[in-house]
């Protein structure tokens, strides 16, 4: 392979390839295949109406790479267990797909163990199968804005065309398609818990993100989600995905106001802050993808102190101890 690909600045220092000192550090090695999509996602740093500098995604930079100079720092750190998981960031751009691919088949070659993840856009299933018969461990497929309004607005098209694609791929890959749900982009919180009950049936894992505005995109002036619905949000989500059912949660205006639940699991997993913590694929920590260092942590890369989970359950208003 001897195209250039970008490298999270979280995962050159994983890797040791970089001097920043980061307060915390990924699980997962992110990679990203491709510069400046076709499409124009509005809050997107790589979109193609985006003025952001490039080698961004999301508030991370990604500086490039050859193969040559990832290819033994990253065996070694896959062998030493300090890599959990390999992501490849897919951007959408005329042959992404086989520069992606070939990434993937030389990953899985420094190991038949390691986890792969492919982030891909949900255009199609074809292109799934080619994933996994690369090597890849699970493909997520982010539908990013959950109502067809916000669908429209923020990314241009139909959400009910990328959830076909969502749904047929996690009925033939069962248990191994992912997606990312953004918060804040102008849906309610209802609307969110709607969207994550339609993927926990289809047995899809959601990796929740904040909406991030980052300069240069097309949204670079809208504001975050505050940060009491995204708690209430990352709650309902991790109730959910417990085996809560939706029908004890309890809206008022589209917002949470109630859930309601005895499950002593799932109040003690609440008491050790694990809905605070970064969802999606196992071990995806994405350290300061939604948040700079020493601010709001909106997911937490690593497990709470007593102090932050009593904080973040406060931010709630639900669940008062
Ligand atoms: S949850 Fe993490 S590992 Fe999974 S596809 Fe998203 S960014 Fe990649």
């Amino acid at each position: 392979m001897t195209e250039r690909f970008g490298v999270s600045a979280g995962t050159l220092s994983l890797l040791g390839l970089s001097r920043a000192r980061n307060r915390e550090l990924p699980t997962t090695a992110h990679f990203m295949v491709g510069e400046r999509c076709i499409h124009s996602c509005a809050f997107c740093a790589q979109a193609r109406d985006s003025k952001a500098p490039p080698h961004h995604l999301s508030r991370v930079t990604w500086p490039e790479k050859l193969w040559d100079e990832i290819e033994t720092p990253l065996s070694r750190a896959i062998a030493g267990g300090l890599v959990k998981r390999v992501c490849i960031q897919t951007v959408e751009t005329p042959g992404g797909t086989e520069s992606a691919l070939q990434l993937t088949r030389k990953v899985r070659s420094l190991s038949p163990d390691v986890q792969i993840s492919i982030c891909v856009a949900p255009e199609s299933v074809s292109r799934v199968e080619a994933f996994f018969r690369a090597g890849a461990s699970r493909v997520g497929l982010p539908v990013d804005a959950v109502t067809p309004e916000t669908y429209r607005r923020v990314k241009g098209g139909d959400l009910e065309r990328a959830w076909a694609v969502l749904e047929k791929a996690s009925s033939l890959w069962p248990g191994r398609i992912s997606t990312h749900f953004i918060c804040g982009l102008g849906e309610t919180e209802e609307e969110m818990v709607l969207a994550l009950d339609r993927a926990r049936t289809l047995g899809i894992t959601v990796a929740l993100f904040a909406f991030t505005p980052v300069k240069g995109t097309l949204m670079e002036h809208d504001a975050p989600p505050d940060v009491s619905s995204y708690r209430r949000v990352q709650i309902a989500a991790y109730f959910l995905k417990t085996g809560g059912s939706k029908d004890n949660i309890e809206f008022r205006d589209g917002k949470i106001v109630r859930i309601s639940t005895d499950d002593p699991a799932f109040l003690g997993k609440l008491w050790e802050g694990k809905p605070f913590e970064t969802s999606g694929c196992p071990d995806c920590n994405r350290p300061y993808y939604n948040e700079r260092p020493g601010r709001l942590m909106m997911n937490f890369p690593r497990s709470l102190t007593e102090k932050e989970v009593r904080e973040c359950i406060a931010e709630s208003g639900l669940f008062r101890g």
